[in-house]
């Protein structure tokens, strides 16, 4: 006899009927796999009272819950035909035969679900679109168009990225919304609801503009990385074909500038030449990615322009008030930083704020901020270690310090450390050896000195405090 069985879509509401099914010893090839309105057919089969539930292994069940997201209409014949295999069929390793077909495509499916949930956390792109008058909490929303149903299986990497606002992501495969700290989901929709052309999308396209290197174009590899399909709902997508067009003069203007006498001029007294190859432009020139800092915050938020962003928590974006006469560059945000948003709340924040006061400075009126705008680390046990970004990392977050930097056009900037001044000066710098003032366009007073959590790391209390009082001094020449 041909029993029904009946998912509502969902892997726990298969997993039931399949129990229910293993229970009954039904073979694959007696259920017909449906939709709700079948299942009356299996609830009136009843199952043996002895019966138990064979044990399934792990692996098993890691496979099937991805497979169920696949939008192929035959996954939960294929997901019973495997779990009875295993179990009443006494196949228990069946897992590990890679060549079986039915191992081979469930395998597949995954795959597929897997790298789309990774897509769909690279592609969506929030747009703002309202600001609660009362609260003045913003609001943003996202439409995406995934093949299958992973909705759920990716909201918690946008719960955990983008805890501080408020979101809703719609798709035709289901919707979630984050909205006051409290996940919930939704039936799919037809048609995006949000409405298209607005001011974000155009500041994205600026800024993917600005980070597109002609020299590094692989378009298949592109192509693969980000499938055409993706394209209609990403706004910098619509740059790519001309961007490509115009890769190759692009690519030739570059080698052109890098021949350039200027460029080949020969060894100059060191202040000379720091200022020769500081590669900072006037600050007239700087590349402004939004029109407002808060605009470029917001760009920032979505930024994956290197891998950083992966495996951090949040981009950390630079505070303080617009048109501060003090601008504080660091290297990247630490672990603190990346769970609460802010730059410089760690303890090497305390240790800058106790030497800023020291100096007579006051770290409210500055505009505080790091060259490198995600947190970088390594696990070691249940800490994250903090990492070093590498000179990629530092150039392909340059925009946006950049962007801030045209912005708040400081009177004077503070420098902390080789990363800070590798992104500001354009080269690696001794920081020891040339800490002080140092010539550079990129503000009327650049100063160089070494990052607070040097300081932290000195092992030696005596060197300790005397390097303080040397970092209390380079402080004091930031004093307008
Ligand atoms: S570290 Fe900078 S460049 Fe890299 S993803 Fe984050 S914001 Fe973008």
């Amino acid at each position: 006899m041909m029993i029904h069985g009946s998912t509502d879509g969902s892997f726990s509401g298969w997993r039931d009927t399949a129990r229910s099914l293993l229970a009954r010893e039904a073979r694959p090839e007696d259920v017909l796999w449906g939709g709700d309105s079948l299942f009356s057919s299996l609830s009136e089969t009843p199952a043996p009272a002895d019966a138990a539930s064979p044990k399934v292994p792990a692996t098993f069940l890691k496979l099937a819950a991805d497979v169920s997201r696949h939008a192929d209409e035959g996954r939960w014949q294929l997901l019973y035909r495997l779990l009875w295999r295993i179990t009443l069929g006494g196949e228990r390793h069946l897992l590990e035969i890679a060549s079986d077909p039915d191992v081979a495509k469930a395998a597949t499916m995954a795959k597929n679900v897997r790298r789309e949930i990774h897509k769909m956390h690279a592609f969506v792109r929030f747009k703002l679109i309202s600001t609660d008058e009362a609260t003045g909490r913003e609001r943003y929303a996202a439409w995406f168009e995934p093949e299958h149903h992973i909705v759920q299986a990716a909201a918690p990497f946008f719960k955990a990225r983008f805890a501080n606002m408020d979101w809703s992501i719609f798709t035709p495969k289901g919707c979630v919304h984050w909205i006051g700290g409290v996940l919930s989901h939704a039936p799919g929709l037809p048609e995006n609801p949000i409405g298209d052309a607005d001011a974000l999308e155009s500041a994205w396209g600026t800024y993917y503009r600005s980070i597109f290197n002609p020299a590094r174009l692989k378009i298949k590899m592109m192509r693969s990385e980000m499938p055409e399909r993706y394209w209609k709902n990403l706004p910098e997508a619509a740059l790519i074909p001309d961007l490509i067009a115009s890769s190759r003069s692009r690519v030739n203007h570059m080698l052109e500038k890098e021949a350039s006498p200027e460029k080949r001029a020969p060894s100059l007294p060191y202040l000379a030449k720091l200022r020769d190859l500081s590669s900072a432009p006037p600050l007239e020139s700087i590349p402004a990615a939004a029109s407002s800092i808060e605009e470029l915050r917001q760009l920032a938020a979505n930024c994956r322009a290197c891998p950083l962003w992966a495996d951090a928590t949040c981009t950390v974006f630079g505070n303080g008030p617009a048109g501060a006469p003090l601008m504080i560059v660091g290297e990247q945000p630490g672990d603190m930083e990346d769970i609460s948003g802010q730059a410089f709340v760690g303890p090497a924040g305390k240790l800058l704020n106790r030497a800023l006061a020291e100096a007579g400075l006051d770290r409210e009126a500055a505009y505080v901020t790091n060259a490198v705008k995600h947190f970088k680390w390594t696990p070691r046990g249940k800490l994250r270690l903090h990492q070093k970004p590498d000179a990629t990392e530092i150039d392909a977050c340059r925009p946006w310090l950049l962007g801030e930097l045209g912005h708040i056009k400081p009177q004077v900037l503070l420098l902390l450390g080789s990363t800070a001044a590798r992104s500001v000066l354009g080269k690696a710098v001794p920081v020891t050896k040339f800490r002080g003032i140092v010539a550079s366009n990129a503000a009327p007073r650049v100063i160089l000195t070494v990052h607070p959590s040097y300081l932290l790391r000195l092992p030696d209390g005596s060197r300790r405090e005397a390097e303080y009082r040397k970092f209390v001094a380079d402080l004091r020449l930031a004093r307008v």
